[in-house]
């Protein structure tokens, strides 16, 4: 049987409440199509301590990531999910594609997912970096959708990470209760909309797929995060596959869970 290859897409600073259907209608076929277990993301709710580690399994006084600054990070101790991937079958191919540097960047702090450059040389790890806090993430996103398209399209990698801060960067902004970040999150959907299309393309021919969405922490009303009232450590993992089945989760886990869990689903 063919191997199971997996899809984890990042949403930074979704607040699934606002995600209605109307609004995420994609996000909401996945969810229908397959199931949706809860996380609550420990303080701080901060991008870099949250993704590292949705990412790696490792919690924050593990992987010592406490702010974005990453100063005193042991990430090097702690492989992310592709990494790891790789690790259990060097015959794995990885793709990651973000806007937020300090996730992918070679050059920035962290990264949070290994360089593994001898991988990419060899064009079993491929990544994908652009900058938003420059740039703008409501362009950059779109850029990381259409190589990460592409990039899935041709290549179909076992495992890839596929990452989008529009709606955090709205959120910021503009504040979670408003027509901005309502907008962000449809511009999210439309990109997860056509990550999932190839997927779909791609299980036609008998391909089987995990696709996994989760956020880092949401928003308060206003605007912002970091500490811990309910909107904002409030997070998720929606599940859908594509010739295959979901293993059984309980309705809630622990961020520190999700790596692990996906690990296991691939085998
Ligand atoms: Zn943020």
């Amino acid at each position: 049987m063919d191997r199971l290859h997996l899809l984890l897409v990042g949403i930074d600073g979704l607040r699934l409440d606002l995600a209605t259907p109307d609004r995420a209608p994609h996000l909401h076929g996945l969810m229908r199509r397959g199931t949706t277990t809860r996380m609550t993301i420990p303080e701080p709710t901060i991008s870099g301590p949250s993704w590292a580690t949705l990412l790696t399994g490792a919690s924050v006084a593990e992987h010592g990531v406490v702010d974005n600054g990453f100063v005193g990070s042991r990430l090097a101790a702690h492989p992310d999910l592709l990494s790891r991937a790789f690790f259990a079958d060097p015959t794995r191919t990885t793709f990651a594609a973000a806007a937020w540097p300090p996730l992918v960047d070679p050059a920035g702090v962290g990264p949070i997912v290994h360089t593994r450059d001898e991988q990419r040389r060899a064009q079993q790890h491929r990544v994908v970096v652009r900058d938003g806090e420059t740039y703008g993430y409501r362009t950059t996103d779109a850029e990381i959708a259409d190589f990460a398209v592409a990039g899935l399209m041709s290549a179909g990698p076992d495992v890839s990470f596929v990452y989008c801060s529009g709606v955090d960067e709205a959120g910021h902004v503009y504040g979670a209760v408003s027509r901005q970040y309502v907008a962000a999150i449809g511009r999210a959907d439309e990109h997860l909309g056509r990550l999932l299309a190839v997927v779909e393309h791609r299980a036609q021919t008998g391909e089987r797929w995990l696709v996994a969405v989760t956020t880092d922490h949401g928003h308060v009303d206003g605007g912002g995060h970091g500490g811990g009232e309910p909107e904002v450590v409030a997070s998720f993992v929606a599940r859908a596959a594509w010739n295959a089945a979901l293993d059984a989760w309980p309705p809630s886990i622990a961020p520190t869970e999700l790596t692990p869990r996906l690990l296991a689903a691939l085998g």
